[in-house]
């Protein structure tokens, strides 16, 4: 399938899974995940008006925003502190923060830029210590931390779930997801939480019954990658 017609497709089940929970489905974006995937794959869904794409390694988003210099990236894997200059030149979103040391670094770099980077705070909703992000109790003491670093512009949180093949153990995720959100409503007021990144292509219907509003979506509009990331 053409991968315009698998975004066509993917957003038909957006709209439903939206719709069984009384959701309005415009409350709920794509962040195709294009990492391993061609250049040419990504134009065509520019072509369709995507003009976000999801990468997880920041040496192959900067090679791909040379071919794509109209493309705008999310950084959504792991970033190292000595990698700030590599975010600060060519990424439009990090959503995958879970360092007080990088957010700093980050907010020193940014300033001297004038510049703000929209932020989602990684969560590990998992208890997977593979897993990168903060565990859902440090939460709030982490947005305390950075809440002053104003080159970032926080909006959300962003998670992924266990893999599991018992759909339960895939929702208790999302739901400490929105648990970690209504603390932090509470008591980091001054930062803004509306966003909710969960769900891939295996989990975004039960992310998007949770409350997700963003879904991030590689295998299901690209294919399968042709390497595997771990
Ligand atoms: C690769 C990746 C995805 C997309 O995974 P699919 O299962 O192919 O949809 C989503 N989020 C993150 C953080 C990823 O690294």
């Amino acid at each position: 399938m053409a991968v315009i017609e698998s975004l066509a497709a993917v957003r038909e089940r957006i709209a439903a899974a939206a719709q069984k929970v009384g959701r309005d489905p415009s409350e709920i974006s794509v962040l195709p995940v294009s990492k391993f995937h061609s250049v040419d794959a990504m134009r065509e869904l520019m072509e369709a008006g995507i003009t976000l794409f999801g990468e997880n390694r920041l040496q192959e988003l900067a090679d791909k925003r040379k071919q794509l210099p109209e493309a705008r990236f999310a950084m959504i894997g792991h970033v190292q502190r000595n990698k700030v200059r590599l975010v600060v030149d060519h990424v439009a979103e990090l959503h995958s923060l879970s360092s007080v040391r990088l957010a700093a670094a980050l907010h020193h770099r940014l300033l001297d830029e004038g510049r703000r980077l929209p932020v989602l705070i990684q969560i590990n909703t998992s208890d997977e210590p593979q897993k990168s992000g903060i565990a859902p109790q440090d939460a709030v003491g982490f947005a305390r931390s950075i809440q002053d670093y104003s080159g970032l512009y926080v909006q959300g949180l962003m998670t992924m779930a266990v893999q599991s093949p018992d759909p339960d153990e895939v929702a208790s995720c999302f739901v400490r997801l929105r648990e970690v959100q209504a603390d932090l409503r509470d008591q980091v007021p001054d930062l803004h939480w509306d966003e909710l990144s969960m769900g891939m292509s295996g989990d975004f219907e039960l992310a998007i019954e949770h409350g997700a509003t963003m879904v991030r979506i590689g295998t299901a509009l690209f294919g399968p990658r042709p390497t595997t990331d771990g």
